[in-house]
């Protein structure tokens, strides 16, 4: 490629909204350009990255067996009320009309329609295991769009979809996505680690994430580095709350009144297993005066994990809510979390939580309960009830460093992660909903076990730059940078022996196969540096009257602090 015929547009300042170094970076870098609030034009210089990236994907995609397929981005509606999520997925799911006022969706991810293709494709167990993938554009509308490419709304996304006979099967067509996916980050060159990741309504142990090391990364990762033990926080602040969860002891109310939801209307709106969907404690604490009436009650809700229903809810507690006589109401816990009404608050409970005026009265029987300080248990708090045991108590101490490791192998660090990949069995979640079935050796049909796998082509650019860049710029891993290597001449308009040079250069380094960028725009040196130093190019040859007279060319590494002088007969064995 010649600089010339090629688009290249450097800023020397970033956007005021670009609060991270790779959103930054890759605004001055000309990789991408803000359409809309999480929406960006992949300009060629950001394009030909996230062409290398799914080149790699596809390669080991292939490698392990995955067969490429096309889904539409537009998709109707049909398919995601078979599988309720139509109604139940939230705002994060863009539902559009066409002109019939049908609805349809926008893609956030296709495994209704992939279901869809098994149940007609796939009628007989020998044409089993099949594994299809795409790589396509999703859109999901995300609350808090930012990072540039990190969290947009739309994004590229390769999602792969596995079915298999039975439960065994799918095991080894996990791994093997597992395998896939070590081999793909391997050669992306970024450090990274997977970690065990919820398995929400699914069950299980078979969800990992994978998750590039950056200290901007959203997600909290722990890990004990004297074992093998890693997990997104998430799941490990929830394991010890469920494994402790006991199993219900009395009848369900159900409470159809909007703002008395319990636990089954939550189960039931989310399309999941009741047993599957303890969300969140609430944790209480009062203290009472003399007379036995409460003057100070905290109310902590701690939420112990997200979902891909409840995508946008972490873990945490709320703040500032309770204290004195004051309790959260539902309204509050949702906006707080900023859920659609109705996905929180009751969630845990099995009783309705009662909304008096504007505060939230929580009936205590069968309320799960701790205490808001470490090591201590609160048990039977009574708001104005008679009330039995609860049937759980749990330690809220949340997962911090120097813990020690649930392998009993060591203690916990922890670092924060950027999930760029995640593996997910599915079991026959959507086989089921689908009734998507095919017939096993003895006739008889069977829904398929199911696995997904994701992985996000273009987040990768973000969290690639936010392990790699310094204060010049972006420092690409050799294997996705837009070009491997430029070759600067110092005064191409001027010298003859400067535009040869370069030229020959140019057409060895493409018969080697070498991604070469020729830069014949005719910039001053410091202008030219300080752009390919921006954009990220690892190598990097100058070459320059002086030294042709010599025989040598300037040859310097992205990371190095200097050029180091090279005879050309050096240079090739050093760029190969
Ligand atoms: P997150 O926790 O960051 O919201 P997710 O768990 O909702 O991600 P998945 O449903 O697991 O995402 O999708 C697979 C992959 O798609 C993710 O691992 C991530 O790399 C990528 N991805 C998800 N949401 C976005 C987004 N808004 N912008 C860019 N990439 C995304
Ligand atoms: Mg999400
Ligand atoms: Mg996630
Ligand atoms: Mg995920």
């Amino acid at each position: 490629m010649k600089a010339s015929q090629f688009f290249i547009s450097t800023l020397k300042e970033a956007p005021a909204d670009a609060e991270v170094v790779s959103h930054k970076l890759m605004m001055r870098a000309g990789m991408i350009k803000r359409l809309g609030a999480g929406i960006y034009n992949y300009m060629p210089m950001g394009l030909r990255v996230i062409r290398k990236v799914e080149a790699i994907i596809r390669e080991e995609m292939n490698r392990a067996g995955a067969v490429e397929l096309l889904m539409p981005v537009i998709q109707p509606a049909e398919l995601w009320q078979e599988t309720g999520r139509f109604e139940g997925m939230g705002p994060e799911l863009m539902r559009v009309k066409d002109r019939h006022g049908r609805d349809f969706i926008v893609q956030p991810t296709s495994e209704e329609v992939t279901t869809d293709i098994a149940r007609q494709e796939l009628r007989s167990y020998k044409q089993l295991p099949k594994n299809f993938y795409h790589i396509q554009t999703k859109f999901r509308d995300e609350r808090r769009p930012r990072f540039g490419v990190m969290r947009g709304r739309e994004f590229t996304m390769k999602d792969a979809y596995s079915f298999d006979r039975d439960a065994e099967s799918a095991g080894r067509s996990y791994e093997g996505m597992y395998a896939a996916y070590k081999r793909i980050f391997d050669r992306f060159g970024l450090q990274y680690r997977a970690v065990a990741a919820d398995t929400g309504a699914i069950g299980g142990d078979r969800s990992h994430e994978f998750q590039v090391i950056a200290d901007t990364g959203e997600d909290a990762i722990v890990y004990c580095p004297t074992s093998d033990y890693a997990a997104n926080i998430e799941l490990a602040e929830a394991l010890p709350l469920l494994a402790q969860r006991a199993a219900p002891t009395q009848p369900l109310v159900k409470a159809p009144t909007p703002g008395k939801a319990t636990c089954a209307d939550v189960a039931a709106l989310l399309g999941l297993p009741l047993a599957q969907t303890v969300k969140s404690l609430v944790l209480a604490t009062d203290e009472k005066n003399e007379h036995g009436e409460v003057v100070k009650s905290q109310v902590w809700l701690l939420l112990v994990r997200g979902d891909h229903e409840l995508n946008e809810v972490k873990a945490g507690k709320v703040p500032g809510l309770g204290g004195g006589f004051r309790f959260a109401t539902l309204a509050e816990i949702d906006a707080h979390f900023g859920c659609k009404p109705g996905y929180l608050g009751p969630v845990g409970l099995r009783q309705p939580l009662k909304v008096v005026a504007d505060r939230t009265v929580a009936h205590m029987a069968d309320f799960v309960c701790g205490a808001n300080e470490v090591d201590a248990h609160y048990t039977g708090v009574n708001w104005g009830r008679d009330l039995p045991e609860p049937d759980l108590v749990v330690d809220i101490r949340n997962v911090v460093a120097g813990d020690p490791s649930p392998d009993g192998q060591g203690v916990l660090a922890i670092q924060r992660g950027i999930e760029v990949g995640h593996v997910f069995y599915l079991g026959t979640k959507y086989s089921a909903a689908m009734n998507a079935t095919f017939l096993d050796e003895t006739g008889k049909p069977k829904h398929f076990e199911m696995g997904c796998y994701g992985i996000g082509v273009t987040r990768i650019l973000g969290a690639a730059i936010e392990q790699g860049h310094d204060e010049r710029g972006i420092i690409w891993p050799a294997a996705i940078a837009p070009f491997e290597v430029v070759i600067c001449p110092i005064g191409m308009d001027r010298s003859e022996a400067v535009k040869d040079a370069a030229e020959q250069l140019y057409a060895q380094l493409k018969e080697l196969g070498v991604d070469v960028l020729l830069d014949d725009r005719g910039e001053r040196p410091g202008a030219m540096f300080a752009d390919w130093e921006l954009i990220g190019v690892p190598e990097r040859v100058v070459l320059s009257d002086r030294g042709l007279k010599e025989g040598q060319v300037e040859w310097q590494g992205r990371r190095e602090a200097q050029a180091t002088k090279l005879a050309l007969s050096e240079l090739l064995p050093q760029l190969k």
